[in-house]
């Protein structure tokens, strides 16, 4: 195939043409269709119905410690439910005291956090709020919630360039060792989103050994992907943090968090923390005044119906089966509509929620608002970024889980010709 890098400007001119044929003809249909949204689709929720039946009003609610779970109490979780998050991200029974179960949003956990951070410092530090400048690392591309927490606390974000193999650890290291006023970053280390990367053991290990300017320097360790593999057969894996942190003698440098957001229902799961015990300690100082408990029927809820990580791994197949060919028909039109086009690139992950399409530079917002004209609404271009700024207008996330299959087929097509198209206008400028 002949890129449009390696056409005369008479052969673009004719090809944008047949695009803006192929796009009018597209803008007719009215459609209405959105691949903007990292959320499960209806039949994987179905997947998790049989949950609501695993407790009934002859259950016993108690927990195996004896406790009447409809009372108050328990703030870091029943213990089966410690051993439930904990199991999630790898970890044994040596890590089930350092699990606090929270409600059903790892999201709300990161915010209080930082929170936390902000009014009462990390571990006996100043509060971060008293300082004149708090700044945190931001791998790009990466999460818009997260980078909207740091965001709406005034806190200073640095890009990070987000390889193939992790963030840019040289970048890191310079910058944490050198600069006390930055306390933080943000890592999705499997199936990132929205890269769908994951993070090299070379890259967890130099991340555990780093030796921050900043005492109350925390690596935020957010595992949402943790167990969404698509193909049992070629899953990623990564190494463990609080290990590896150990071992490297920074204990305190992780809080790692997850949740069942998108392994049972994303507006009624439940989240964890997993972090030193000395750092629970500090959390917990705060956490009993804000709350006598989370929602301890629901964290046994869980446990009834997922058992343990082989019941999470049965449960998670399913989820594949109905997400894996989204991805693939997507990722396969792809390579046979783009592959050697010149119109941008992507990577075919293994996991996680989506699917980044990098379109040339300065094509990402064009094409975001071709395919919203044509009806279909994509994760606004920039969105990856923080401050949502995209500094060469590239990054598009694609989000293929929600819409049920013959509607994203439809969307994909669209966005297929509107990267054609606005990869066409870019070179004729
Ligand atoms: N973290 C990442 C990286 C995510 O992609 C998402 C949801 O898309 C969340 C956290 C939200 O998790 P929760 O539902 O547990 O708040």
């Amino acid at each position: 195939m002949q890129s449009y890098q390696e056409m005369s400007r008479e052969e673009l001119l004719k090809e944008k043409e047949s695009l803006e044929q192929q796009y009018k003809e597209i803008c007719k249909k009215g459609l209405k269709l959105d691949m903007s949204r990292g959320k499960p689709s209806k039949e994987q929720l179905e997947l998790s119905m049989p949950m609501m039946d695993v407790l009934t009003s002859k259950t016993p609610l108690v927990s195996r410690a004896g406790t009447d779970i409809r009372n108050y109490g328990v703030i870091d979780g029943i213990t089966e439910g410690q051993e439930f998050i904990a199991s999630l991200v790898g970890l044994g029974p040596e890590a089930y005291d350092n699990v606090i179960v929270y409600g059903n949003a790892s999201l709300n956990i990161m915010y209080d956090c930082i929170a936390r951070s902000m009014l009462f410092g990390v571990n006996g530090s100043t509060p971060w709020c008293k300082l004149d400048k708090v700044k945190w690392l931001c791998p790009v591309p990466g999460y818009d919630r997260h980078f909207a927490i740091t965001e709406c606390f005034g806190i200073e974000m640095i890009n990070v360039p987000l390889y193939e193999d992790g963030p840019d650890m040289d970048m890191v290291e310079k910058l944490v060792s050198e600069d006390d006023s930055i306390k933080g970053i943000w890592c999705v280390p499997k199936y990132s989103n929205p890269m769908g990367t994951s993070y090299s053991d070379e890259t967890v290990r130099r991340l555990a050994r780093l030796k921050p300017a900043a005492e109350d320097f925390r690596i935020y360790w957010d595992n949402a992907y943790c167990v969404h593999d698509l193909y049992e057969d070629k899953a990623d894996q990564i190494l463990e943090i609080l290990g590896e942190c150990e071992k490297a003698g920074n204990p305190n440098l992780p809080i790692e968090f997850c949740s069942t957001s998108k392994i049972t229902f994303s507006g009624a799961g439940v989240s964890g923390l997993i972090t030193s015990l000395e750092n629970k300690a500090d959390i917990l100082k705060r956490l009993t005044i804000q709350t006598i408990g989370f929602d301890k029927i629901n964290q046994l809820r869980h446990v009834k119906f997922l058992k343990d990580i082989d019941g999470v791994k049965a449960h998670m197949a399913k989820h594949a089966a109905i997400i894996r060919p989204k991805f693939e028909m997507i990722l396969d039109r792809f390579e046979e509509e783009l592959k050697g086009l010149g119109a941008g690139s992507w990577i075919r992950p293994n996991g996680g929620y989506f699917i980044t399409f990098k379109a040339n530079e300065g094509c990402a917002k064009n094409i975001v608002a071709k395919a919203k004209e044509a009806g279909v609404v994509l994760t606004g271009a920039g969105a990856p970024y923080p401050y949502k700024k995209d500094p060469k207008d590239s990054v598009i996330r694609i989000a293929p889980t929600l819409p049920p299959m013959e509607e994203l087929k439809e969307a994909c097509e669209v966005f297929i010709v509107c990267a054609k198209l606005a990869s066409v206008e870019k070179l004729l400028e």
